[in-house]
């Protein structure tokens, strides 16, 4: 339009965490922020340095698209193909599950273990279900002597998480192999410490899921079963055979899952102690058990 005043980033941001809010996004300005500090190449706190700043139409339309998408219930993290975990920058695509904040408990109780041990060699650590690799990465960050196997049975789960192992510095020390739980790992491997964050919503949770999980994550990484609980079964049941004496095992859970996890690991006689421990939110949230 001849004479119209272009949109400053101060008019483009109102208007969209506004139109955001109306189509019930939960976090509108500061996705609108994220948005268009991506499209602009610049950080958030720059967005308030340059408010009166007129965007030019290209800019408008890589924004337009943006909000557009994040308006129909597209995560953040995929609209920009990444997200931070435990001091990590991890790619992230709709193949693997968004890493949570609460899943760094499970990467600090498998850190904790390994600091506590005495190794005569580098610990053999099993990662399963490791998606985009961000718990497997944040391991071998925290404990750099840890030889880690990572798997996943998402192969294009298992591309991303190699790329990102190579984007963090981490290749050497990550071992990649697609398998469903342990179905393709050698039955006779031992690992000194198995860590998993397996799908644990169960099929009443996953009705009531927001819609931007529910329809954009994948549903492998996320659906556990009518009660959410089978992958503990089958962990229960195989993870003592692939755990050396005295080897760990660490496992996320979901809030109202670890007392039945921690009976199920229990019951099988195999653990010497199994304990129970919270995240920031004070909700149960990691099992840590230890094998005789
Ligand atoms: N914490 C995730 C959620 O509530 C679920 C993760 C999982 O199933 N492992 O969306």
């Amino acid at each position: 339009m001849v004479g119209a005043t272009p949109p400053t980033i101060a008019d483009l941001l109102s208007k969209s965490a506004a139109w955001l809010r109306d189509k019930g996004c939960t976090s509108p300005r500061l996705d609108a922020e994220l948005l268009l500090a991506e499209v602009l190449g610049m950080s958030r706190v720059d967005l308030y340095v340059k408010f009166d700043q007129p965007l030019i139409p290209s800019e408008i339309d890589n924004y337009r698209e943006f909000i557009r998408r994040r308006a129909e219930g597209e995560p953040v993290a995929y609209i920009l193909g990444r997200a931070y975990f435990h001091n990590l920058e991890i790619k992230v695509n709709g193949s693997v599950l968004i890493p949570r904040p609460e899943t760094e408990h499970l990467v600090e109780a498998a850190i904790e273990f390994l600091m506590e041990g005495d190794w005569p060699s580098p610990p053999e650590v099993l990662d399963l279900c490791t998606g985009s690799g961000a718990i497997a990465i944040a391991i071998v960050k925290g404990f750099p002597e840890a030889d880690i196997t990572a798997s996943d049975a998402s192969g294009e789960a298992l591309t991303l998480a190699a790329e990102n192992a190579t984007l963090t510095g981490v290749t050497p020390r990550i071992r990649f192999i697609q398998s469903d739980l342990f179905e393709d790992i050698d039955p006779v491997a031992t690992y000194d410490l198995i860590v998993a964050n397996p799908p644990y919503i169960s099929a009443e949770e996953w009705e009531a899921l927001p819609r931007d999980v529910r329809e954009f994550e994948p549903r492998e990484a996320l659906y556990g079963g009518t009660d959410g609980l089978d992958f503990y079964r089958l962990l229960a049941e195989q993870a003592p055979q692939q755990l050396k004496p005295y080897g760990g095992l660490v496992l996320e859970t979901g809030s109202t899952q670890a007392a039945a996890v921690s009976e199920m690991l229990e019951a099988t006689g195999h653990f010497k102690t199994v304990g129970v421990f919270q995240d920031y939110a004070g909700l149960d949230r990691v099992v840590v058990a230890q094998r005789r």
